[in-house]
């Protein structure tokens, strides 16, 4: 059998890039709207700060307004909550963005729902959770929407594929989940109390891997011909023993990705896949959110 096919998130992010971009334009010279997203980053983690920089540099790229707003370490929960009030009321903002995670004082939760829903562009308040789960128009997490993109332009019509999700988070698990049930797929959760998953991944003609351990989904878990999306994003040591010693890592995905090649039909890679899309869908986020409070459905 030949090996699958790769689903290389560095096409399909430039191209909704690419379409935000035109989009974006043609809102600016017909109704004089500039989409604007903020960004909220609370301390100075480094991995944060890279990708609050990146969505900056996105955004502006696309033709967008771009702010970040950058708080201490210790900044107070209500000094946050303000800022998200302001940035709520702003009309020039039509997406708000709250960098996690928060430094461990803060009420994440408290935080999330302080957001406005028509402008929560990583859809994670619960009225966008809500609409997701009734099948009503909602903003919807960037990396489940990211993975539907790849799915849809992979493969076509979903309707009564068994797609076997591994992992439940609200990030990531539920939505997929949700999405795929839209879809018309027929969807299984997979989590850390299923009996038998590797028997319950080889029903799966869509595979989605969403755990946080790495390669722990191996070759003979999946169907030959399946379609695997590899969310999981690990850092590991370099198997080369004097690249390990020197404390150097690398990138990898929650799927052992040489085995899966052998066997599945189409495979997304760590890194260089479903990560790509997950801005990119920022910025798609912000351009819906930007249509719908100008009415522009
Ligand atoms: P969470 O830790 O919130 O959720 C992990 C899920 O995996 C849980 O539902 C858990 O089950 C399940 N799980 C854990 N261990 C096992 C196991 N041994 N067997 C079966 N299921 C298990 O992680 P996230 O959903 O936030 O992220 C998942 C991965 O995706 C991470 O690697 C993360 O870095 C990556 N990620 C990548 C993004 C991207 O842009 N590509 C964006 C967001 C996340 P239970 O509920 O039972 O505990």
């Amino acid at each position: 059998m030949p090996q699958a096919q790769i689903i290389d998130g560095k096409v399909y992010a430039e191209r909704v890039r690419a379409s935000v971009a035109q989009e974006v334009s043609t809102l600016r010279r017909d109704h004089d709207i500039q989409p604007g997203l903020a960004v909220i980053v609370v301390g100075d983690d480094a991995a944060s700060q890279v990708y609050v920089r990146s969505k900056g540099e996105q955004s502006l790229a696309v033709g967008m307004h771009s702010v970040t707003h950058r708080l201490p370490a210790d900044a107070h929960i209500d000094e946050l909550l303000l800022l998200i009030a302001g940035l709520n009321e702003d009309p020039r903002i039509h997406g708000i963005l709250l960098q996690l995670p928060l430094p461990g004082h803060l009420d994440q939760r408290a935080a999330l729902a302080a957001i406005s829903p028509d402008k929560d562009v990583d859809g994670l308040h619960v009225v966008n959770a809500g609409r997701l789960a009734n099948g009503e128009p909602a903003l919807i997490p960037c990396t489940p929407l990211g993975c539907m993109i790849m799915l849809r332009e992979t493969l076509g019509d979903l309707t009564g594929k068994h797609a076997v999700v591994v992992g439940r988070s609200v990030l990531v698990g539920r939505p997929v989940a949700q999405l795929l049930l839209q879809a018309d797929c027929t969807v299984t959760i997979g989590h850390s109390r299923t009996l038998d998953l590797p028997a319950v991944c080889r029903q799966a003609d869509i595979l989605v891997a969403a755990v946080g351990r790495p390669q722990m989904i191996r070759g003979d878990w999946i169907k030959p011909g399946a379609a695997v999306i590899d969310v999981g994003i690990n850092r590991v040591p370099f198997d080369n023993p004097e690249k390990a010693a020197a404390g150097r890592t690398k990138l990898v995905g929650d799927v052992a990705f040489k085995e899966a090649r052998e066997v599945a039909g189409w495979i997304t890679p760590v890194p260089g896949g479903v990560g790509l899309m997950t801005v990119a869908c920022l910025l798609q986020n912000t351009l819906t959110a930007a249509r719908r409070q100008n009415g522009l459905g």
